[in-house]
């Protein structure tokens, strides 16, 4: 009555088989209470001491033991056994020999391999031979020295594919310390594991090439460096950017480029041999590594190489696209032991002095070149502290209205205030100016300023026109107009129409496209364009057509030479025909002297800009400037130029050019010159004779003429008879006789009456 209802039964019936003598031992399990209440696991093995003579049992005897923590383990380990059959995780026991002795459910699943299949067996069936020897002797040390081992590795399944696994070994030991067995306990992380690869090569390589990019570049471009040290050999860093790549996106859109930058890198990848390495770092850059070279000279023809790929015409959406690549070049080992990221920084400079050279050019780097760079960076540091320390002042120079005897508008020329050097003209800073950026803050800056200036003269009752220069590489910054805007909104005291921004010619020709849309969105702003230095650059009038321009400038090298060259004479005539042709103002800037003025009127050129005005001043010179300046009258008078003066007008330019090339004559002793005859001169003052032949002006300057013509034939007769002296002399005759047919030709060309001018 002391035992539990579900034991009770079983106990019974054990001893009453017993005690029939159908069994020899009693030994049963149950659970009796204990004095406390509780129930307890007992055992009770016994057996019939004593029967008597008919096998009655008589006298019973036995021992009770106390199980009760055996059977508390027992559940435990049920517990475990199931947790082992329905784990997700594979489990693998091995005896101390390494056999396995059981696998679970998820062993099968991940392994492939059946329970039977595996009993008995090692492990090492389950081995994908991705690690060796010294992997495993190293994971056997750390299981007997701690017990255990954890990691990841590679197994194969029964049907031969790979996998990851992250396992857990651990030693099951005996009561002395004894391994008895070696459980291990594994999940299958393949997934895992390739998604990790994808994100490593996504790290590693440019996804639209597939080339390494600049961090596995960085790498291998280390590994490249120290093989090179180890074998003795060299290497070269071959940096390569597209030619005008921006072109292709440009005009065949971004699509488009992507090909193209793929089939480039194909044929790079191409065109270099097993051992090199070829990386796209960003945009259209490739670098190749080229190592085991025995000299400097063997990277010539794997650059020819690469060279000849790139020049391949490429088809991309039916376009045959023509790309060309500079290319900078850096080799290792060199003095000084650079770092990788140096090495790779030459060959970075190296390319960028072959795309100043130009189209497919190649440039090597040298320490020469190191320095120039470090001295441009330096000067970019400089420009911009002096931006910051507000070094930079502007200085306005006039431009004139002939006609109306007026100024019409001051043009702003960027100064620096050096602590040092004094005052700096543009020319000894803006050409250092590379970065793209600085350019842009410091054109920025000047358009502030001068808005600035503008809203302070224009509330003080003067009404002009402020002309702002603008380079290409500020305009063409996509945030020109968008800037624009803000700096005109900031300031609402001026018209925007009071803003002329003077753009130089070749600025346009850069990108035409993109060049017309941001002229035309600053135009619609209200704000008025000049195309300066007009006459420099090689301008398409197509192009001319289609620009928002209010006016042209002459530039001031044509203007200067005007009367002394007949050639500059004939770009001032043409610009100035141009601009009427467009219905374009023209303003002739560097005029110097009364005859610029005086030409440049009867050419039919209204506006002016020089030194004879006025020379360039600070913004606070202006006001008094303008209350002070008249124009003086004889200028305003100037009468136009009828037809027929033109021939005029050119003779005294041919004149002052044949002056100049008799000195010439004259001074280099007729060695070098050959001493030409005069008579196949070209001569606009026949021209003119030969169509006025009836006007009485004729008769005085064919006279001259003709004297002049007969001393500059002595003069060239003593110079082939080597008569230095005499030539000499005959040229101060020439010259003087020029000068009085100057001033006769001038006189007529001048005060001239149209019935002596008509054609
Ligand atoms: P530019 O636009 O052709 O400017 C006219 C230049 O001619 C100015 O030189 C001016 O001082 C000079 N000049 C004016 N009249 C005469 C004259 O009668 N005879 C001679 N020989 N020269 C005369 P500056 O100020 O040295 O400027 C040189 C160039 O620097 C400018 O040429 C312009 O291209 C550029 N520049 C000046 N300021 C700026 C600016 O704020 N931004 C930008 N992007 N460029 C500027
Ligand atoms: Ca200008
Ligand atoms: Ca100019």
């Amino acid at each position: 009555e002391q035992a539990h209802p579900e034991d009770a039964k079983a106990a019974m019936a054990q001893l009453a088989a017993h005690l029939k003598g159908e069994i020899p031992h009693l030994e049963t399990e149950l659970r009796i209470r204990h004095p406390k209440g509780h129930w307890i696991w007992i055992l009770i093995r016994g057996r019939v001491s004593r029967r008597d003579s008919g096998g009655r049992a008589e006298l019973l005897s036995g021992i009770l033991f106390d199980i009760d923590e055996r059977k508390q383990a027992e559940a435990e380990l049920r517990t475990a056994a199931s947790v082992f059959t329905h784990s997700g995780e594979g489990i693998l026991i091995t005896d101390a020999d390494l056999k396995i002795v059981d696998v679970n459910e998820a062993f099968t699943h991940i392994t492939g391999y059946a329970r039977e299949e595996v009993i008995g067996r090692k492990p090492g069936i389950l081995s994908s031979g991705r690690h060796d020897r010294t992997f495993y002797g190293a994971m056997w040390e750390e299981i007997s020295e701690t017990g255990a081992w954890s990691g990841e590795i590679w197994n194969r399944r029964r049907d031969g594919s790979d996998y990851a696994q992250r396992l857990t070994i651990s030693t099951v030991r005996d009561a002395w310390g004894q391994p008895l067995q070696y459980v291990g306990l594994f999940a299958d992380i393949t997934a895992q594991k390739n998604y990790q690869r994808e994100l490593e090569r996504m790290a590693h390589y440019d996804s639209l090439t597939g080339l390494p990019n600049r961090i596995l570049l960085g790498d291998r471009l280390s590994q490249a460096m120290s093989m090179a040290r180890r074998n003795n050999e060299r290497m070269a860093v071959v940096y390569m950017d597209l030619d005008d790549f921006k072109l292709v996106n440009d005009q065949l859109g971004h699509q488009a480029g992507d090909q193209v930058l793929r089939q480039v890198a194909q044929r790079f990848a191409g065109a270099l041999r097993e051992t090199d390495t070829v990386a796209r770092p960003g945009g259209d850059e490739f670098v190749a590594i080229l190592n085991g070279l025995d000299s400097d000279g063997q990277v010539r023809p794997l650059l020819q190489r690469l060279l000849d790929e790139v020049n391949r015409p490429i088809v991309v959406a039916d376009n045959a696209v023509e790309v060309g690549v500079s290319i900078g070049v850096s080799f290792y080992p060199q003095a000084g032991q650079p770092e990788a990221d140096q090495l790779l920084r030459q060959a970075d400079q190296a390319m960028f002095e072959a795309k100043r050279k130009g189209r497919n050019e190649l440039c090597y780097f040298d320490a020469e070149m190191e320095q120039t760079a470090r001295k441009r960076h330096d000067h970019q540091q400089r420009i911009r502290a002096a931006l910051l320390a507000n070094e930079f002042v502007l200085y306005y120079q006039p431009q004139i209205d002939l006609e109306q005897a007026a100024v019409i508008g001051v043009e702003a020329l960027i100064r620096w205030q050096h602590p040092e050097q004094g005052l700096l003209g543009p020319g000894a800073f803006l050409p250092l100016i590379e970065d793209v950026a600085l350019a842009a803050d410091l054109g920025q800056w000047v358009i502030d300023r001068a808005l600035q200036d503008l809203e302070r003269w224009s509330e003080a009752g003067f009404d002009f026109e402020v002309a702002v220069n603008v380079s290409a590489a500020e305009l063409l910054a996509s945030e020109f107009p968008a800037r624009l805007r803000e700096q005109l909104a900031a300031r609402p005291g001026v018209a925007p129409e009071r803003l002329l921004l003077e753009v130089v010619e070749t600025s346009m020709l850069e990108d035409v496209t993109r060049a017309n849309e941001i002229t035309h969105a600053c135009h619609g702003l209200g704000v008025n364009f000049a195309l300066d230095d007009f006459g420099t650059g090689f301008s398409s009038l197509n192009h001319l057509k289609h620009l928002p321009l209010k006016q042209l400038k002459i530039d001031r090298s044509f203007v200067l030479d005007m009367m002394s060259d007949p050639d500059d004479l004939a770009i001032v005539e043409a610009v100035i025909n141009l601009g009427r042709a467009f219905g374009l103002e023209v303003l002739a800037e560097g005029v110097e002297n009364e005859e610029h003025v005086t030409a440049l009127r009867q050419l039919g050129c209204r506006l002016a800009q020089g030194y004879l005005f006025a020379k360039p001043m600070p913004a606070e010179k202006i006001p008094e400037w303008m209350q002070s300046w008249c124009l003086p009258s004889a200028w305003r008078e100037t009468p136009r130029l009828v037809a027929g003066g033109r021939w005029l007008l050119f003779a005294e330019a041919e004149l002052r050019c044949r002056r100049r090339r008799l000195q010439k004559i004259v001074a280099e002793a007729g060695a070098q010159c050959p001493v030409d005859s005069g008579s196949d001169r070209r001569s606009s003052l026949n021209t003119w004779l030969d169509k006025h032949a009836d006007s009485v002006h004729c008769e005085p300057i064919s006279q001259a003429d003709i004297m002049l013509r007969e001393t500059e034939q002595q003069l060239l007769q003593c110079c082939r008879t080597q008569q230095y002296q005499r030539a000499a002399g005959a040229l101060v005759e020439w010259s003087d006789q020029a000068e009085q047919l100057i001033t006769l030709i001038r006189k007529l060309r001048c005060t001239a009456h149209d019935s002596a001018l008509r054609p």
